[in-house]
């Protein structure tokens, strides 16, 4: 992308959830150079030159669509693009035998890029312009590779979490020698680490307590030490705990911090059940959460303890999971989700508002993954990640309060606008991707195709 990327959004409602929560009814955004260059009401919006671009959120009513910063996705599997619907109904064990390890190890190359450019599209209709790639299984060399060719192609900001599985009984097909897993870790990092303008960056992703050896753990929290990067985990799960008690004799978080694991660059995923020592533990470690209710609604492995982490000061970001227990991408929902479901665990509509969970959805997000310094907020000087929310449809009219709008009411249809690093990836609903050119129709038609060949090859 070229350093001049420069947009004005002109008469747009804009939230920055910046730490004062301020807001311009009718405001206005400049970007350049890919940057939020200035922002504030529209009696102060400055003159540009006749080619800087203008998107105007005026409607002719005289209202203002809302620009909120991007969402960010803490937590998904991209290939499970492909593997929509597969083991419905099967408990966790059962989901992991009998239907994942199915089409694990019948992944190609083109699978991985493909879904990838799904999960990329999905994203962006849904407002999010970073995603966490929980990325595995690696059948072929090269496939993380490709996934994030896939999503650079299309546009979004990507952390590439490159999945470690190197022992255990899970996914037989796609474990491979701790040497192996962590000598690909490396090359990853070497070679894409905040590299293309800082839009991709690697993590590392032991699967869980269970799929990764103690050697690959400590390996892998010393690798996102020497690279400044981060570690995510799934943790503090039913299946995770119960084996952690087999293996260990105590519970997952316990043992990692008896590794030395714990830390602020350490995102646990689900933790639908940590007590109250591991939360402790959490807590005093500056460890991050991402919750992804829709996936531990899917799996029944029950509601996590948000407003508990919350209230320890654990930062709490939201993310989708794979669309294999979800079954989509959609960040929207798990906003809607991650309200109604503490509302309901807690018996109290108060427990939990809408402007907690718009911060969690981004603020939160971003400090999740150790990138708050650059996004997760609409303030000058931050990267030009910003969403733009066109409340005239029959599901959002009598809006009001934008955030209220955004988390109870919104849906893609919603959701007009979007900017990933100051490029325009969606406007006006229409697809544009990274260059301008992407034909979104033709990616899913070979995703369609790809899924079925994989079906067929996995003998589902
Ligand atoms: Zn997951």
């Amino acid at each position: 992308m070229s350093a001049s990327r420069a947009v004005l959004m002109t008469n747009v409602h804009v939230l920055t959830v910046d730490e004062d929560d301020r807001r311009f009814p009718q405001g206005y955004l400049l970007v350049e150079g890919g940057a939020i260059a200035a922002l504030g009401p529209m009696t102060e919006c400055p003159s540009t030159s006749s080619d800087v671009p203008v998107i105007d959120g005026m409607s002719p009513e005289g209202h203002c669509q809302f620009a909120f910063p991007g969402f960010i996705n803490t937590h998904t599997h991209s290939f499970q693009a492909l593997t929509r619907g597969v083991g419905e109904g099967l408990p966790v064990w059962e989901w992991f035998s009998q239907a994942l390890d199915l089409v694990v190890g019948n992944l190609t190359v083109e699978d991985a890029r493909l879904s990838a450019q799904v999960t990329a599209l999905e994203s962006i209709r849904s407002g999010c312009t970073t995603v966490v790639d929980y990325n595995y299984p690696h059948p072929h060399p090269m496939m993380a590779d490709a996934a994030i060719e896939g999503f650079r192609e299309v546009g979004v900001r990507t952390v590439l979490a490159r999945g470690i599985i190197d022992t255990g009984d899970v996914h037989p097909s796609v474990i491979h020698s701790t040497d192996v897993e962590l000598a690909d870790c490396r090359r990853l990092l070497e070679r894409y680490h905040k590299t293309d303008d800082d839009l991709i960056r690697i993590w590392l992703a032991p699967y869980t307590i269970f799929s990764t050896s103690t050697q690959a753990m400590l390996a892998s929290h010393r690798l996102a030490q020497e690279y400044g990067s981060g570690v995510t985990i799934h943790a503090a799960t039913p299946s995770t705990l119960e084996a952690a008690q087999a293996l260990f004799g105590t519970s997952d978080v316990v043992h990692e911090e008896s590794l030395g694991m714990l830390g602020p660059n350490l995102l646990l995923v689900h933790c639908t059940h940590p007590g109250p020592l591991e939360q402790q533990l959490m807590a005093q470690h500056g460890v991050k959460v991402s919750h992804n209710p829709a996936s531990n609604a899917y799996l029944g492995e029950g509601a996590a303890p948000i407003i508990e982490l919350l209230s320890r000061g654990i930062t709490v970001g939201l993310g989708t999971d794979g669309p294999a227990s979800n079954n989509n991408q959609d960040m929207l929902a798990v906003l809607k989700l991650t309200a109604l479901i503490q509302k309901m665990l807690h018996q109290d509509p108060a427990v939990i508002d809408a402007r907690t969970v718009l911060r969690m959805a981004t603020q939160g997000g971003a400090s999740c993954i150790g990138w708050d310094d650059s996004i997760g907020t609409l303030q000058v000087g931050k990267r030009a990640d910003i969403v733009l929310m066109d409340p005239w449809l029959p599901n959002t009219v009598s809006f009001e309060d934008p955030a209220v709008s955004l988390v109870y009411s919104a849906t893609q249809e919603n959701i007009r606008t979007v900017l990933v690093d100051g490029q325009v990836v969606m406007r006006d609903r229409h697809i544009l991707g990274r260059d301008g050119t992407l034909n979104e129709r033709a990616i899913l038609r070979s995703a369609q195709a790809a899924a079925e060949a994989l079906r067929t090859r996995s003998g589902i």
